[in-house]
C-alpha cells in the first residue's frame, strides 16, 4: 500500500515495537506485525494487531500494572 503520510513511499511488512500509556500504566509490546513505510518510517498496524494491542493495554491498565514489556502473540 502507499503511505498516506509522505505520499511517496510504499509500505513493507515488518515488525515494530508499540508503546501504550494509560494513566500510570506503560505497556511495551515488541515484534508487532506492521506495514512500515520505506520512505518515512510511518507504521501501520493491521486491524487485528491494533485491536490486540489495545486489549493488552486495557488489561494491564485494569490490573494496575505500572510497566509491562512483552512479545506480541497473534490471537
Ligand atoms: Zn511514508
Amino acid at each position: 500500500m502507499n503511505c498516506v503520510v509522505c505520499k511517496m513511499g510504499t509500505t513493507v511488512l515488518g515488525t515494530t515495537t508499540v508503546t501504550l500509556e494509560r494513566g500510570v500504566t506503560v505497556v511495551v509490546i515488541r515484534h508487532v506485525p506492521a506495514h512500515i513505510c520505506e520512505n518515512c518510517g510511518e507504521v501501520y498496524l493491521e486491524s487485528e494487531a491494533s485491536k490486540q494491542v489495545m486489549e493488552i493495554g486495557e488489561a494491564a491498565a485494569k490490573a494496575g500494572t505500572v510497566v509491562q514489556i512483552q512479545e506480541y502473540r497473534a490471537a
